[in-house]
Formats: C-alpha cells, structure tokens, sequence
C-alpha cells in the first residue's frame, strides 16, 4: 500500500468513481463532501457503451448490469411516430453494449460502497471554502494531501479559486423536469425497450425503463434561466397536451412532490487547463456538458479511470497530472461543445429549424444516426480491468 495519500471534494458520481479508481491503483483516500447525509438523490442516468468500459475497469461491470437495464435508442415526433429507432443489438453490434439506464441513486450507493470496502473515509458536512495548488484544501481548518481532486460539480467553487478569470458555467437556453414513473403507466412504451426520445418545438420529452418496474422520464422547455420555476406537476403535463402516450401517463404516474427541476447549465468557455498545480479538476467541475448527449457522469467515471491510469503509469504526480490533462482535456472539451450545439438543434422551437431537425433524423440512415454517437461511445481505457 503505498503511503500516498488524495483529498477528493464532492461525493457526486465524479468524486466517488475517482475515490474507487485512486483506491485500486493504492492511494489513501479521503473525500469530502458538502451534504450532511448522502441522501438518494436524482432521477435517472444513461450509462453509455464508453461508460460500462470505465465501469469494467473499475471491476463493476457485473454490478452495473445488475441494476441498469439495457436498450436500444430512439426519437419520435410529438404524435409518436418514429424518427429513428435502433435496438439494443444495434448498439451492442457497433459498441458492445446497449444503452444502460439506471437510478442515480443506485449508481451513486454501489461507488460508495465500493469506495468505502476498498478503505476510503468519507466524510459529510463538510463544505471546501477554498483550495491551494500545493495542494490544500480550506474547510473549518485546512487539510493538506498529496493531490487533490476537485469534483464539486458544475458550479465548482474549486475552480472559482483556481482560475478566477474564468466565467463559469453558462445557461444552455432550457429547463428540465425528470421523474420516476411506473412501467403499469407506460404500457405503451416501446418493446424491446428503447430510451426515447420525443421532440416538439422548443420541447422535447423522454423515457427510459429502469429495473424494478420503474420508468426514468424528463421533459424540457426553452426559456429564459428561471423561468416556469413554481411549475406543478400538472402544469408540466399541460405542455404535453396532444402528445402521444404514455408521455402524459408517465408523468402522472409519479409520486406527488417527487418532481426535479434544473436549469441546465455547461461549461460553454472551456478552461486552460483540468490541473493547478496538485489539483486535478474532474466530472462538470471541469467539463459540464448538456444532458443531451447523455455523457455527464458516463465521462466523470471516464475521468476517474484516466486519472488513475496515470497516477499509475508515472512515478512523478506532476508528470501524472500532465499526463491526465493532455488526455482528457481534448475529448471532453469536444463533447461540451457537441452538447451545447446538440442543445440548441433538439430545443429548436422555430417552426422551419425544428422541421428541418426531424427530416434530417428520418432520412438518415440507419447506420449514419449509429455512427453519429461514435465520437463518445467509442472510448476505452487503455488497459484492461485489474480486478
Ligand atoms: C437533467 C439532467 C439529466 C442528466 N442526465 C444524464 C444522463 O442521462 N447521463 C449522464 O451520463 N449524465 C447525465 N447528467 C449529468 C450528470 O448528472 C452529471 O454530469 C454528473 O452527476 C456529474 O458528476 P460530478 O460528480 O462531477 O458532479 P455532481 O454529481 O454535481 O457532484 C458534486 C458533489 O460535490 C458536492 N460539493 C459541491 N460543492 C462542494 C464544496 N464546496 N465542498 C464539498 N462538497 C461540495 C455536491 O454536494 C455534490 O455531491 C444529467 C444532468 C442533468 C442536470
């Protein structure tokens, strides 16, 4: 074991994956969070081809099956018509896998318990004031590390600190609303699944089926940040007046007062660099991107790996930091660029944007609309799992 030892900031699903990454290539782990109890929280998250290989890295890859389920991927009009549509075998043909999709909080309990076996101490409540290149870490008093890992999410009060010119993560243009449904309610979903897509102007909706007969749904609307803020459940359904189903049952199917809503935001100006110092920079802390391309946890774990991988391939944590910031750096700033334009195409509200958006999608090939996601469900670590 070696006598190294990293501070992580952020118990989300970037600091947990980095916590079990940095643990199985033996460094002492400590991470920090903000939140006084790590409570289940979230909806639902797409756990891409590229993200199961960082999971199976980290020796996971059994588990997540376990508790994601696995399906194809598709975009529908608001009358339920079909865009595009492939299978999971589509998929696992190009990728190897299908889409996952799971609970959040399913996710976030297995790197935690993981994290935790394999010796890391978390500890709650205790929110970073501020950090310094040496690297350490300001809470009620200053904790010094070897490293540190800055995974405190998309507004990162880390990276305020580290790079004050930065402007910060910038407003997508839209906001969103996710919910648990149940499978009784959407008995007109898709079969084989297939994480849907539905697309209006300037709104959009989509399901995906979890295990335990639950259904993941979301649904956005353009607008200006802040906007429909004190919106119910049932004014959120209003927007889908007319739609096909089981949009409006999904949605109603959910427990009362379960609903989140999220301005979205990413990282649209990209930073200098994910490393100050002995600082790394990990998950939307560093590369925030739009929930459009379904990537943000799938390239925090990416992360995790990569800065595992090169903590373990170089001698010199310096070297290693490097090493971490010229590989991750390009990919990832790719994909939050990607995402922001993604954005802006699937919330198109103007009529003639919108209906060029969807004949473009329908007269695509097949085969074209698969090669589309190879940019991000390519990926693999570069060395296979050591567990
Ligand atoms: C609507 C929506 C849908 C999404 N869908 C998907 C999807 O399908 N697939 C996908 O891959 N991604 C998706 N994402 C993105 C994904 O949720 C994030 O990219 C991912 O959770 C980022 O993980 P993180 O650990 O970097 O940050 P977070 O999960 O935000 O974790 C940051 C943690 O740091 C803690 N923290 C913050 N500040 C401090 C501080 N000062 N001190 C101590 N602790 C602190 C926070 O409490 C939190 O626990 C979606 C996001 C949204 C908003």
């Amino acid at each position: 074991m070696s006598d190294r030892n990293a501070l992580v900031v952020g118990a989300g699903i970037g600091g947990l994956a980095a916590a079990c990454a940095l643990a199985s290539v033996g460094w002492q782990v400590a991470v920090y969070e903000q939140a006084k109890v790590l409570r289940e929280v979230g909806a639902g998250l797409s756990m891409a081809p590229n993200a199961v290989r960082a999971m199976e890295w980290l020796g996971l890859g059994p588990a997540l099956r376990e508790r994601a389920q696995g399906q194809g991927i598709g975009v529908r009009r608001r009358s339920g018509s079909w865009l595009v549509r492939l299978t999971d075998r589509d998929l696992t043909e190009r990728y190897g896998n299908p889409m996952y999709a799971m609970h959040r909080a399913s996710l976030h309990q297995l790197l935690l318990e993981t994290a935790v076996g394999a010796g890391v101490r978390v500890h709650t409540g205790r929110r970073a004031r501020s950090v310094r290149p040496d690297p350490a870490v300001t809470f009620e008093e200053t904790v010094c590390a070897d490293l540190v890992v800055a995974a405190d999410g998309v507004h990162s009060r880390l990276r305020s600190a580290l790079f004050p010119d930065h402007p910060g993560a910038s407003y997508a243009g839209y906001v969103c609303w996710r919910g648990i449904g149940s499978v009784a309610a959407g008995s007109r979903l898709a079969r084989p699944a297939v994480w849907t897509d539905s697309w209006g102007r300037g709104v959009r909706f989509g399901s995906a089926l979890l295990v335990d007969s639950r259904v993941f749904w979301y649904a956005s609307k353009a607008g200006p940040e802040g906007a429909y803020a004190g919106h119910t459940l049932a004014d959120v359904m209003s927007i889908f007046d007319g739609w096909h189903e089981p949009v409006r049952a999904l949605m109603a199917s959910s427990k009362p007062g379960t609903m989140l809503r999220n301005d979205i935001y990413f990282l649209k100006h990209p930073l200098p660099s994910f490393v100050a110092g002995r600082v790394a920079l990990l998950g939307d802390a560093a590369h925030a991107v739009t929930p459009d391309i379904g990537q943000g946890a799938c390239l925090a774990i990416e992360d995790a790996v990569m800065l595992a991988v090169a903590l373990s391939s170089w001698n010199d944590v310096d070297d290693a930091l490097r090493d971490y910031d010229l590989t991750r750096r390009p990919r990832t700033q790719k994909l939050a660029r990607i995402s922001g334009g993604s954005a802006r195409v699937q919330q198109a509200s103007h009529p003639v944007s919108a209906g060029l958006r969807d004949a473009v999608v329908r007269l695509m090939p097949k085969r074209a609309y698969l090669s589309a996601g190879s940019e991000a469900l390519s990926w693999r670590p570069p060395e296979p799992a050591r567990w």
